[in-house]
């Protein structure tokens, strides 16, 4: 299973990577804003699971998820976004974009497994 992983924390990316891979998630492509991301996925069109940052410079998590979901071939991606926007209004707008479930920062690896054995 292929995932891609954005976030603008370098430290951020291999905390999530490094907890995918305990999970046994060895095939992992990186990125460090949306726009990076978008080039990734025009790449890759075997990516598996989008894990995305929202607050993020060119282009942020929360447009980079309503571009990923413009697009027919990705409308049942699975996408969680990992942030610390925890509010309510944040998570509501989030879901609405089409992420699939979210993870507020800082968080435990049991949380990430979780969110992800529930999406796939
Ligand atoms: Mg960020």
């Amino acid at each position: 299973m292929k995932f891609l992983v954005v976030d603008d924390s370098s430290t951020m990316r291999r905390i999530i990577k490094n907890t995918l891979g305990r999970l046994g998630h060895k095939e992992i492509l990186e990125a460090e804003d949306g726009a990076q991301a978008w080039e990734t996925m025009q790449q890759n069109s075997d990516i598996d699971v989008l894990i995305t940052d929202w607050n993020m410079p060119e282009m942020n998590g929360l447009e980079l998820v309503k571009k990923v979901r413009a697009e027919e071939k990705y409308s049942d991606l699975p996408i969680i976004m990992v942030t610390t926007e925890g509010g309510k209004a944040e998570v509501i707008t989030a879901l609405k974009a089409g992420v699939n479930n979210y993870i507020v920062k800082p968080f435990t690896p049991q949380v990430l497994q979780e969110k992800l054995e529930a999406v796939l």
